[in-house]
Parts: structure tokens; sequence; C-alpha cells
């Protein structure tokens, strides 16, 4: 029997854009009812990628306001950083280069695994802010990958996570890039 590879994943953002919403959608398969913003927490997850087990850990961080836009936790042994803005809110968006220059701080790797993520996409007629082309071109520059999701709807939650599973795989070489 091979052993699970082990894998651990930050979600970053600023407060409310759905981090803890993704996160339970993924590891539990539901919508939470209101959570604790400011509750920081580490979720285990079995996950298929590839044809083969991964034991994932999440860290569902608290939200990066001014003064934690870099929190301790995800400073050790995080194999990769899912960034999250919301798409009816721009501030959450400005926020997320914010965070994105703090990691590359403190990583100090010329290649750090990234998924951009837009969530509410379920919001998108009645109050959208921030275009998916603007999205994509964030996500060019930084050579991340990019996805629009919606934690109520659970559209493509699933895919953020392995997004980020085939980044971590081909900056470590285990993948050859397409
Ligand atoms: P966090 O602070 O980033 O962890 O955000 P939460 O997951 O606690 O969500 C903040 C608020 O946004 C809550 O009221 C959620 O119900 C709501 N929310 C989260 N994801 C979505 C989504 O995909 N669509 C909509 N419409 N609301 C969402
Ligand atoms: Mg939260």
């Amino acid at each position: 029997e091979t052993a699970a590879i082990q894998r651990k994943i930050a979600l970053m953002g600023y407060p409310c854009v759905g981090k803890s919403s993704l996160t339970l959608r993924f590891v539990q398969g539901h919508f939470p009812d209101a959570y604790d913003t400011t509750i920081e927490d580490l979720h285990t997850k079995l996950f298929k990628f590839q044809g083969k087990p991964y034991d994932l850990q999440v860290i569902d961080t608290a939200g990066q306001q001014e003064y934690s836009l870099f929190p301790r936790s995800c400073a050790l042994d995080v194999h990769g950083y899912i960034l999250v803005y919301a798409i009816d809110d721009r501030k959450t968006f400005e926020i997320i280069q914010t965070i994105h220059d703090k990691i590359m701080e403190n990583v100090g790797e010329t290649s750090v695994p990234l998924v951009l993520v837009g969530n509410k996409l379920d919001l998108q007629h009645s109050s959208r802010s921030v275009s998916t082309e603007e999205g994509k071109k964030l996500a060019n520059a930084w050579k991340a990958a990019f996805i629009e999701t919606s934690a109520k709807d659970n559209t493509a939650v699933q895919t953020i996570f392995e997004h980020m599973l085939y980044e971590i795989e081909s900056a470590a070489g285990n993948i050859q890039p397409t």
C-alpha cells in the first residue's frame, strides 16, 4: 500500500471573502452557517489527485488585516497558498495584492505555488465589482493558477485544490508542466 503524500496548504485573504466557507465546503461537503471570522483552523482531508492519495492539511487563516498580513502559521512547511478575494468587493482584490507581496517577502523563493481565487461567483449578476479579466491578469502576473468559485453554490471548489496540487507538484518537478 502506498503512503499518502502529505501537503500543507494555506488559505489567505481579507476577512469575509469566504475562506472558511470554501474550506468547510471542501473538507466537510457543506456550506456552513455563520462562522467566526477570527478563528484560525487546521483541517485534514484525504484526497485523490492524478491517481495518487494525498493527505492534505488545510490552514484556514483568520483573515489578513493590516497587523496580520502573514500569520506565523503560514511560514512553516506550507507547500502552497490559496489567495482568496470576493468578486463583489474590490477592497478584497486590492488587499490580496498586498498579501501576495507579504508571502513573497516571507517565503523568499522565486516560484511559490499559488492559486488566486475569486469567490462568491453566485453574486456575479447582482453585484460583481471585479471582472474575470482582472483576476486572470493578476494571476498571470504572479504565474499563479486562477479560478472563480462559489462556496455557496459549490461551484469549482474542488478544482481549487486540484489546481493547487498541480502547481505544487509541477514546481517540485513531479509533473511536467503542459
Ligand atoms: P472568511 O472570513 O474569509 O473565512 O469568510 P466566511 O467563510 O466566514 O464567509 C463570510 C461571509 O460570506 C459569510 O456570511 C458567508 O456565508 C458568505 N459567503 C462565503 N462564501 C460565499 C459564496 O460563495 N457566496 C456568497 N453569496 N456568500 C458567501
Ligand atoms: Mg474564516
